[in-house]
């Protein structure tokens, strides 16, 4: 299973990409999720047996706040969820 933590707010213009700031693509925009949406979103992905819970985000990289919640969300996604990798 697969998260989107950034949606659609890309700066970079890849032309394959639907969240690349040319791309005319009706995708969801939203800023980095909070910690906690990303491990209820490994608690569904527990619920549905999905064997590995892939985190990604739009953009050219994380910033370090981004990747902060990121770090602490794994931490506790391997705390709560053993039966996924994150
Ligand atoms: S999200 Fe990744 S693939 Fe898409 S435009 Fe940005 S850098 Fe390119």
């Amino acid at each position: 299973m697969i998260i989107n933590t950034k949606s659609g707010l890309c700066p970079e213009n890849c032309g394959y990409c639907a969240q690349s700031i040319i791309s005319k693509a009706p995708v969801e925009k939203y800023s980095m999720m909070k910690k906690e949406e990303i491990v209820s979103g490994a608690k569904k992905a527990a619920e549905l047996k999905a064997g590995t819970y892939c985190i990604v985000a739009s953009g050219r990289g994380p910033a370090n706040r981004e990747l902060d919640i990121v770090v602490e969300a794994v931490k506790e996604i391997k705390e709560e969820y053993h039966s996924i990798a994150a």
